[in-house]
């Protein structure tokens, strides 16, 4: 089976400062993988990668088989186009800490908005998908809220709803709950939860160890833009290995 995600000695650089010093990991379908790490490690760069809004500078990069960025030809590699990407691009979904919701328009419109002006569906298609993801994140009663009218964990579970809504086959979560009073977190990790048991593959950059612990399938440690530890998170997460591990491991547990 083809991994979903196929990181090989993955470098990057801002300007001198290299940020990933060669990451190397496999994300099998349907695998729910955290990654975690200290501020500053490279967890949102290493998904920006992934996601085709950084350009590696080194290694090779595969999702679902296809190379991230470039086309290979024989032993040359091309650059896609800025079209090519954008096609791509649709088949990857992103959480952010920031749910940067559309603030003149409503949850249901929010979750529409990508379907109609991307794809170009239809809108009675759209709407009765929309509805069905509001309801699947529990917020079918607040369709015609807009983003100021809901919580912030109501917000990023229509962010949830909304990355969803274009039916990706790979979602990409970026500390989805740190943003987030702590009495609202834990619907946002349901929703999270219940993609997990539907198949969704996921990776999580996440500071909620017991959801690496309970719904994780693979965890990885980072640190310094390299992968220092990985493992099943049980595992990593009650024996690690390395000094770093069981350091950064002391603070957050
Ligand atoms: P994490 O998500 O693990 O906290 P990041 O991937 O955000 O880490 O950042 C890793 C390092 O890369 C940090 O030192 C950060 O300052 C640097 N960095 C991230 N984005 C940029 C950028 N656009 N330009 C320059 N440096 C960046
Ligand atoms: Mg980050």
């Amino acid at each position: 089976m083809t991994a979903m995600v196929k990181s090989e000695g993955v470098h990057k650089s801002y300007g001198a400062v290299e940020v990933l010093k060669g990451i190397d990991l496999e994300v099998a379908e349907g695998e729910v993988f955290c990654l975690i790490g200290p501020s500053g490690s490279g967890k949102s760069t290493f998904l920006r990668c992934i996601n085709h809004l950084e350009k590696i500078n080194g290694g090779r990069l595969y999702v679902d088989g296809e190379l991230v960025g470039y086309r290979q030809k024989g032993d040359k590699l091309y650059e896609l186009k800025d079209s090519e990407v954008a096609l791509k691009r649709r088949d990857i979904g992103m959480v952010f800490q920031r749910f940067n919701l559309f603030p003149h328009m409503t949850a249901l419109e929010n979750v529409m908005e990508a379907p109609i002006q991307v794809r170009g569906e239809s809108k009675a298609v759209v709407r009765e998908r929309a509805e069905k993801l509001l309801d699947r994140v529990g917020l079918a009663d607040k369709a015609r809220n807009y983003p100021s009218q809901l919580s912030g964990g109501q917000q990023q579970r229509v962010a949830i709803a909304r990355a969803l809504a274009m039916e990706p086959k790979l979602m990409l979560f970026d500390e989805p709950t740190s943003a987030l009073d702590p009495e609202l977190v834990g619907d946002v990790l349901d929703v999270m939860r219940g993609l997990a048991e539907d198949g969704m593959t996921m990776i999580v950059v996440t500071h909620e160890m017991g959801f690496a612990r309970e719904v994780g399938d693979s965890l990885v440690f980072m640190d310094g833009g390299v992968v220092v530890e990985s493992g099943h998170p049980r595992d990593v997460l009650t024996n690690p290995q390395h000094d770093r591990t069981k350091s950064f491991l002391s603070k957050v547990l």
